[in-house]
């Protein structure tokens, strides 16, 4: 079985913009990000992303524009992500349990990739990145450089800190 690092994509890898990002040149990687990913590499580690993208289903942007931004973070960091998984999905337009704080695309990646879950980690910027992780047995750290409420196991202010303090 493989161990996994799970990591949420807007507010953990790029920044976040408090909008949609599907333009390369808004797509930008956080500091210490490809240090992070390629170090959770090293200690045998996949890493999956999971990532709602409602803009789509909203006619905001299309999967095209979500795939070259996908393809630039994969360049920027070496191709190092065993998968991308996305739901396009909106409550206001089509109900998913894809979406997070649902299961599904975790369920998905677990399956296909054979994961063990007690070894496994997710890392994401808001609650309902860490609430699917949980009700799986996935260990949690919410990246918030406040003290936030949270069920997360951890928090830390970012996933370079997270690696190093908590993960490894
Ligand atoms: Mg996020």
């Amino acid at each position: 079985m493989n161990k996994c690092i799970f990591l949420d994509r807007d507010g953990v890898l790029n920044r976040e913009r408090g909008d949609y990002t599907y333009k390369k040149e808004d797509f930008e990687l956080i500091q210490g990000v490809v240090e992070a990913v390629k170090k959770i590499k090293e200690n045998g580690f996949i890493i999956i992303v999971i990532t709602n993208q409602a803009g789509i289903s909203r006619g905001r942007y299309d999967r095209q524009d979500m795939e070259a931004c996908h393809e630039y973070l994969q360049k920027k960091c070496g191709g190092i992500f065993d998968a991308i998984y996305y739901c396009p999905y909106h409550p206001s337009i089509t109900t998913s349990i894809a979406r997070k704080p649902d299961t599904l695309m975790f369920e998905k990646a677990i399956a296909k990739f054979n994961v063990d879950v007690n070894k496994s980690w997710m890392v994401g910027d808001k609650e309902r990145d860490i609430i699917p992780a949980n009700k799986l047995g996935i260990k949690t750290v919410l990246i918030d450089d406040k003290e936030p409420e949270t069920i997360a196991d951890f928090t830390s202010i970012s996933l370079y800190k997270a690696v190093q303090d908590v993960i490894l």
